[in-house]
């Protein structure tokens, strides 16, 4: 796989797929440009090299046409955040589209419409992915967040450029943040699984087993994983239909000398909201009535040793309920814990949905060595997947 310095872009139109999938408000301004941010080291490398950026991305879920999901809304905090001047194109492979890329100047922006505007974007058609590569002569991907979909602008235009594709900055920053955890990652590897269901996770722990020394379950999973070894869960989480599945994933585990960390107690509570009763309970005495929402202090303490003494670390999913406050403690001293790991020198790596966003409500991001910026992708990394839009940039 080609990066993009390996690629003489001097004078090339260069279409980048980017991930500029923001939220927008109800006026349709942006109120989290992560992902624009996270997308300007490629874009600032290629006009470096006297290139000129074409950007496609998708925004959004329209069928057909909808206005409101038009990327000319974020035109303005595109231009900010780059810096320079930022042209709109007001269709995908159209005649403006055609117009606007063929009079792009070296040093220019230009944006094109939402992909999704096409029907044939996400049915990955061959057609449509050759009139987008028809506007450049280089194509680079740099959307980790849809690297796992086989869609015309992330996977199928790749055929296009035999030579002239490559990876972008973002996108490689991702691979090697996950081959750091997955295959060069530093003994001792630890994951840490947490969220609410076994079932959501079993092809990530299955393809991890192999990967690493030790592993903490923890959140609404762990429950099943008591209850299988004959723990009290009380009206914890508990997913019955795999009790005989943890089972066999902790034979697994003994059998490939992986350490599994389970929760000892947890903060318990009489009913699913905030400002119930709440009594730390230990985890295999959980009385009928209350559940457990939130790993307990000798839990933490525990996982404390475990992620201090690691020098890779992964992490995905809660500890608990964190969206309530009452219950948010253990996945915030999770968080203090990988802090000071690597602080300490360990290498750390949140990834998929809800650890994302723990992160950075709690103000982590910045602390750890490497935030994911894609859900699903990510997940299907750790499942040990290829991702087609990556594949597709090797062939
Ligand atoms: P997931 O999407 O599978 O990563 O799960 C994330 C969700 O798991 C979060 O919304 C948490 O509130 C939830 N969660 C974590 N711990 C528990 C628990 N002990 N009981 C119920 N839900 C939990």
């Amino acid at each position: 796989m080609k990066t993009l310095d390996q690629l003489e872009l001097n004078g090339k139109k260069v279409i980048i797929r980017v991930d500029f999938n923001v939220p927008l408000n109800e006026d349709q301004h942006v109120t989290d440009s992560t992902r624009i941010i996270a997308a300007k080291p490629t874009i600032d490398a290629v006009l470096e090299a006297g290139g000129s950026c074409i950007l496609m991305s998708h925004l959004g879920r329209p069928k057909g046409i909808t206005p409101e999901l038009s990327l000319k809304h974020i035109v303005p905090t595109v231009a900010e955040i780059l810096g320079r001047e930022v042209k709109f194109a007001a269709d995908v492979i159209g005649e403006d589209a055609q117009a606007k890329a063929a009079s792009l100047q070296a040093g220019e922006i230009l944006l094109l419409e939402n992909l999704r505007f096409h029907a044939e974007e996400t049915a990955g058609d061959t057609d449509f992915a050759a009139a987008l590569a028809a506007l450049a002569d280089v194509y680079i991907n740099d959307a980790f967040g849809t690297a796992h979909r086989a869609h015309a602008s992330t996977t199928i235009i790749a055929q296009n450029f035999p030579a002239n594709k490559a990876v972008g900055k973002l996108l490689q920053q991702e691979i090697e943040a996950i081959d750091k955890v997955l295959k060069t990652g530093e003994k001792p590897v630890l994951a840490i699984l947490g969220g609410s269901k076994v079932s959501s996770k079993i092809t990530i722990i299955e393809n991890i087993l192999d990967k690493v020394d030790h592993l903490i379950i923890g959140g609404g999973m762990a429950y099943t994983f008591v209850k299988a070894q004959g723990g009290q869960v009380g009206n914890s989480i508990c997913e019955d239909d795999y009790l005989d599945y943890t089972l066999e994933l902790l034979e697994k585990a003994k059998a490939k000398n992986v350490q599994i960390h389970l929760p000892v107690d947890v903060l318990a509570t009489t009913d699913f909201s905030n400002d119930t009763e709440r009594k730390v309970i230990n985890i295999n005495e959980i009385p009928s009535g209350w559940e457990g929402l939130d790993a307990g202090p000798k839990s933490l303490e525990n996982f404390k040793k475990v992620v201090l003494e690691a020098k890779t670390i992964l992490w995905n999913g809660p500890l608990g309920v964190f969206e309530f406050s009452n219950f948010a403690k253990g996945t915030i001293d999770l968080g203090t814990f990988i802090d000071e790991s690597t602080a300490n020198g360990a290498f750390s790596l949140v990834g998929g949905g809800d650890s994302v966003a723990a992160v950075k409500q709690f103000g982590f991001a910045d602390k750890v060595s490497y935030v994911s910026t894609g859900g699903g992708a990510m997940l299907e990394s750790l499942e040990g997947k290829t991702l087609p839009g990556i594949a597709a940039l090797n062939e």
